[in-house]
């Protein structure tokens, strides 16, 4: 997490981007530019919340006789800076996926838990949404893994099926085995995604519709982070959708994760 931060730093401070990479010279440039990328975008995405912040505090300070309208704008003030939080915690947690994919804490994990700490992370969203969560799971399914890594891919997918569905909507979590894989599913009756979308919404900062994914919290990294969970995991996360139908997200993992450490092995033979 600090190299990144850090150079996030020198990117704000310096009029060129390309200062960023001093530290970088080994590595090819593809990763390089790759990096740019992503923190040219993340510097863009800090900009809109804290540009409000800085709009906000202006009003509130205008309005100094007016106090309830002191009170709508620091409202919505602390709305921008929950937003900025949750937007750092985001970048923090993917460059922490991306900087060590070793850091896998590899145990048995039992699936029937990670759904249970998805739903109840995801509760008072769903509630608030008017949005039933039902969840299934084939008795006993463990697999090898991080859980509070799955926890967090899961309760991603779990969040964005509550955030693209409309009030009165299911949404359905599922665990069940496949040859030598678990299968991690969360279906929808949202809003869907068309087939264009689909192929780039696990990018970073995509978003089909901005407007609604910040009305709902998102930051355009939930499913980034979902994708590197589950490659570090050696398994993947692929998408059914169609347009006004609804979405499906499945994660698969393999039983026996390669990130192991060889004690756990043991416990779990192949
Ligand atoms: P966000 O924080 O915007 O939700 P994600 O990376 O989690 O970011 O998702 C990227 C985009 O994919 C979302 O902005 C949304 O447009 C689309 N998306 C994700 N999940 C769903 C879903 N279940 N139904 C419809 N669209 C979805």
């Amino acid at each position: 997490g600090a190299p990144l931060l850090l150079s996030v730093r020198a990117v704000l401070l310096s009029n060129d981007g390309a200062v960023v990479i001093g530290e970088d010279r080994s590595a090819d440039l593809r990763f390089s530019q790759t990096r740019r990328d992503f923190v040219a975008n993340i510097s863009h995405e800090l900009k809109t919340p804290i540009g409000a912040i800085g709009l906000l505090a202006e009003a509130a300070e205008a309005a100094t006789d007016d106090p309830e309208a002191v009170k709508h704008f620091l409202k919505k003030l602390i709305a921008e800076a929950d937003r900025l939080n949750e937007l750092v915690s985001q970048i923090i947690a993917l460059s922490r996926l991306q900087a060590a994919d070793s850091s896998t804490d590899a145990r048995t994990v039992v699936v029937a838990d990670v759904i249970a700490a998805a739903v109840s992370r995801t509760r008072e969203q769903a509630e608030a949404a008017g949005i039933s969560v039902s969840s299934s799971v084939q008795p006993g399914l463990t697999l090898h893994g991080d859980a509070e890594q799955l926890e967090t891919a899961l309760t991603n997918l779990v969040q964005n099926a509550i955030a693209y569905s409309e009030r009165g909507a299911r949404v359905a979590v599922s665990g069940q085995e496949t040859v030598g894989e678990v299968e991690l599913r969360v279906s929808d009756t949202g809003i869907g995604i068309s087939d264009a979308d689909q192929k780039r919404i696990f990018e970073r900062f995509y978003r089909v519709d901005a407007d609604r994914s910040r009305a709902s919290g998102g930051t355009g990294l939930g499913l980034s982070i979902v994708k590197h969970i589950a490659s570090a995991h050696g398994g993947d996360v692929s998408v059914w959708s169609r347009p006004g139908q609804g979405s499906t997200f499945t994660l698969r993992l393999p039983v026996q994760s390669a990130a192991g450490d060889p004690a756990d092995r043991e416990e779990v033979p192949r």
